[in-house]
């Protein structure tokens, strides 16, 4: 258990100008800041690789207004891409980080791409729902583990220290709230490492099943798709230190999770025409409104799971995405070459049949969804049909920081070294489970990542001014 020490007890053993804890798209996005000030940076990842949850994701990062955009034909401002997050939680996250987090969107998607070749492009032909415009950024095969291997080059390129199968247990702070250095637990031994500043990169708690009983009850027994790392560390921490958390109900779900493939569909499926349908062959919701929400939704239906409903024409854009290719290599994905033979393979009652008439119903504009939601093209033949449930993918609450990443006390005020970004920090969700707007982890990984960076790093050049 994560937990506080004083000074008095380090045995330290080796320095470090900057320490991150952790080596997700946070962590490795503060440690290329730090470094490109030129200071000495370590940073410390459990695993025996930097991948996280991360490496999990689509990689999918919202961005405006990027050049990538620009040569695409879209037209997009900052302020409109706050605005959307804002209106998504309705105003209950915290206005300030939201515009300067927005406001450093597209320069540190472009910084990523120009001086560390992190190859990051457009996805032009994905419009996420809340989203006013295309402004997700992702790698070529859209996948998160590609974004994660392109960060990890960069690291190692920009020699960037990576202590890898180690895993930070204790931190080391004075009566000040001074961070002195972290003890480390790697191949069944301890060390304490001195530093000067240190950056919680360390994701947040979905996979402590204790933190989650206390924090989101609400989704405690769903399937769980979060990152073994995500141990609630930053927050233990946090508590011992009197940091200021905030949003601890606040998380991400999704409500297309493949069980048979342990692997999500991407909501590209969805956003292009696709439907979700119950045991009784009929929709249940607005499936386009938000995915991250949408679990809860998923898993008030009889049994827990629902058919996701496509066909080969959606299919043929989703072979984009890597973690399709993942689900539908597994043989999870079925093919039909008509609705019986739909009916037969989901045993899906005679109703969906009349579900597909509706929604070519109302793609043609004859009729209106009583769940709100506009189609633009009805689903046709050959269809594709893959069950999946709702699962908790990570947790949006954590560490309050300021605009420089910098933690805050509960008290008031702010400590003199230590910084957070990712999913360890408060992210920009406001509090429950639906101000999750698509892009938000991401978000607030690398451009607060950035942040904690150059703030920590900005820690380290003071201390050598005094000296
Ligand atoms: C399936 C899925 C799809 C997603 N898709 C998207 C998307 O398209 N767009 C988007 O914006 N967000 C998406 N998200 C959310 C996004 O992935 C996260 O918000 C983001 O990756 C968090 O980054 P991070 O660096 O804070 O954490 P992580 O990437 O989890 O990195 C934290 C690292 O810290 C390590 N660690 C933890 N504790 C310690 C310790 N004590 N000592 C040493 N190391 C430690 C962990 O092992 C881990 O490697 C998705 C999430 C999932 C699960």
């Amino acid at each position: 258990v994560a937990g506080i020490l004083p000074p008095s007890e380090a045995r330290f053993t080796r320095r470090a100008g900057v320490l991150v804890v952790g080596g997700g798209a946070a962590g490795l996005c503060a440690a290329l800041a730090a470094r490109e000030r030129g200071c000495d940076v370590l940073v410390i990842e459990r695993d025996p690789e930097p991948r996280g949850t991360t490496a999990m994701s689509i990689g999918l990062i919202p961005a405006a207004p990027t050049r990538f955009q620009r040569a695409a034909g879209i037209v997009d401002r900052w302020e409109d891409l706050a605005a959307d997050i804002l209106a998504k939680n309705h105003n209950a996250a915290d206005r300030d980080m939201v515009a300067r987090i927005c406001a450093a969107s597209a320069p540190t998607v472009e910084w990523l791409v120009d001086r560390w070749q992190i190859p990051l492009d457009i996805a032009a032909g994905d419009h996420y729902p809340g989203h006013g415009k295309p402004r997700m950024h992702g790698t070529p095969q859209r996948s998160g583990a590609e974004l994660m291997a392109a960060l990890a080059a960069a690291a190692r390129r920009a020699g960037i220290a990576l202590l890898t199968g180690a895993r930070a247990t204790d931190l080391f702070s004075d009566g000040e709230g001074r961070i002195h250095g972290a003890r480390i637990e790697a191949a069944g031994s301890s060390q304490d490492i001195a530093c000067e500043s240190v950056v919680l990169a360390c994701c947040g708690f979905a996979a402590d099943a204790t933190l989650v009983g206390r924090h989101l009850p609400e989704i405690a027994s769903a399937h769980v798709f979060a990152h073994h790392g995500s141990q609630g560390d930053a927050v233990r921490w946090g508590e011992v230190l009197g940091a200021a958390l905030c949003d601890l109900d606040a998380y991400q779900s999704h409500g297309g999770f493949c069980v048979a493939a342990a692997c999500p569909v991407p909501w590209a499926h969805i956003l292009r025409g696709g439907i979700q349908v119950n045991a009784t062959g009929r929709r249940f919701s607005d499936e386009s409104r938000n995915y991250a929400e949408r679990a809860l939704d998923v898993l008030a239906q009889p049994g827990g799971s629902v058919w996701s409903i496509f066909d080969a024409r959606i299919e043929s854009a989703l072979k984009d995405y890597a973690p399709y290719r993942a689900v539908a290599d597994t043989g999870a994905v079925i093919t039909a070459a008509d609705v019986a033979t739909l009916r037969a393979a989901t045993g899906l009652p005679a109703a969906l049949e009349e579900t597909l008439r509706d929604v070519a119903e109302m793609a043609a504009g004859r009729k209106s969804d009583p769940f709100g939601r506009t189609f633009s093209s009805a689903l046709a033949p050959p269809y594709k049909a893959v069950a999946v449930t709702g699962a908790l993918y990570h947790t949006q609450g954590g560490l309050a920081v300021d605009g420089e990443a910098r933690v805050q006390r509960a008290a008031g005020g702010r400590f003199p070294n230590l910084f957070a970004a990712g999913g360890a920090a408060r992210g920009i969700s406001g509090p429950g489970s639906s101000g999750y707007l698509a892009g938000n982890g991401l978000l607030t990984a690398v451009v607060l990542g950035r942040f904690a960076g150059e703030g920590a790093a900005a820690v380290v050049g003071e201390k050598q001014r005094v000296a």
